[in-house]
C-alpha cells in the first residue's frame, strides 16, 4: 500500500485533481482510497455525483462509536473507496484536530484492512500546516507528499509552506517530497516562477496540467473529466500525471 499526500493552498484545484488522478489508478486495475482532509468535506463529490459522505467526524460526534466501517467508506466512480475527514462547525474547534481523530478513526476500525487499497490519497488542505494539516504527512500517514500550485504568488507561498514542514519532518523517517505539479492559472511566467521554486525547495515539477474548460465543464456536471470526457486532450493530461506519480511511487 502506498500512501500519497496532495496539499496547496485553498482553491487550487487539489480534489479535482485528486479526484481526476484517482479515477485513472481506478480504471488502471488499482484498488483506490480517496480521503478528504478538509472541513469542508467536497473531496470526493465528482467521484459520486454530487453525493456527499457522511464524515467521520460527524460520524464521531453523533454516533460515537456505534457506525461501521461502511457508514465511512462510500464507494465512487470506477469503485475508489471515498472517505471525508470532516471537521468542527466554523469557529468551534481546530480543524486540524479534526483529521487527526478521524484519521486515528479510520486506522482504528480497519479500514486499510478490510478494503486492502492499493494506493491512499489524502487530500489536504494545506494553506496552513498546523500539528493537525500535517498529519497525513507525518507517523506514516502518507510516504509521498506532492503539492499543487500554480504560478500566482499565494500559491507559490503556500507551496513553499508546505515543502518546509516536508522537510522539517523528513529526519523522523516520515513522508518525502515527490514533486511540485502545476496546474495553471495562465498568468505571466508561469512556468518559470514554478520551475524556481521546485529549484529552492531542492525539488521538481513532477507534471502539468492545463487550465482547461472541459474540468468545468465535467464539473457542472459533478463528474471527473475522467468519467465526463474520457477521450479529451485534459484526460490525457491527467493520464500522464497518474502515470508519472505511479513511476514516482513505485506503485
Ligand atoms: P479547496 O481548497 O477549496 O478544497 P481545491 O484546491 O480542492 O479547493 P478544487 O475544488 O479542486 O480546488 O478546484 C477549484 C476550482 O478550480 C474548481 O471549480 C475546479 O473545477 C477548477 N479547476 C481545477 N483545476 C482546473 C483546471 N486545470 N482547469 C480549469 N479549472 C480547474
Ligand atoms: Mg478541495
Amino acid at each position: 500500500m502506498i500512501k500519497i499526500a496532495v496539499y496547496g493552498k485553498g482553491g487550487i484545484g487539489k480534489s479535482t485533481t485528486v479526484s481526476n488522478i484517482a479515477a485513472v489508478f481506478a480504471s488502471e486495475g488499482l484498488r483506490v482510497m480517496q480521503i478528504g482532509c478538509d472541513p469542508k468535506a467536497d473531496s470526493t463529490v465528482l467521484l459520486r455525483h454530487g453525493e456527499k459522505v457522511e464524515t467521520v467526524l460527524d460520524l464521531v460526534r453523533t454516533k460515537k462509536d456505534n457506525f461501521t466501517l461502511e457508514d465511512i467508506v462510500k464507494e465512487g466512480f470506477a469503485g475508489v473507496c471515498c472517505v471525508e475527514a470532516g471537521g468542527p462547525s466554523p469557529g468551534l474547534g481546530c480543524a486540524g484536530r479534526g483529521i487527526i481523530a478521524a484519521l486515528e478513526t479510520l486506522e482504528k476500525k480497519g479500514a486499510y484492512e478490510k478494503y486492502c487499497p492499493d494506493v491512499v490519497i489524502y487530500d489536504v488542505l494545506g494553506d496552513v500546516v498546523c500539528g493537525g494539516f500535517s498529519m497525513p504527512m507525518r507517523r506514516g500517514y502518507a510516504d509521498k507528499v506532492f503539492v499543487i500550485t500554480s504560478g500566482e504568488n499565494m500559491a507559490i507561498h503556500a507551496a513553499a509552506n508546505i515543502a518546509m514542514a516536508v522537510e522539517n519532518f523528513k529526519d523522523r523517517g516520515y513522508a518525502q517530497l515527490g514533486g511540485l505539479i502545476l496546474n495553471r492559472r495562465n498568468v505571466k511566467n508561469e512556468e518559470e516562477k514554478v520551475a524556481e521554486l521546485a529549484e529552492d525547495i531542492h525539488s521538481k515539477v513532477i507534471g502539468t496540467l492545463s487550465r482547461s474548460e472541459l474540468v468545468t465543464d465535467a464539473e457542472e456536471q459533478q463528474k471527473t473529466v475522467m468519467e465526463a470526457y474520457p477521450n479529451s486532450p485534459m484526460a490525457e493530461e491527467y493520464r500522464v500525471l497518474a502515470k508519472q506519480i505511479r513511476k514516482l511511487c513505485g506503485i
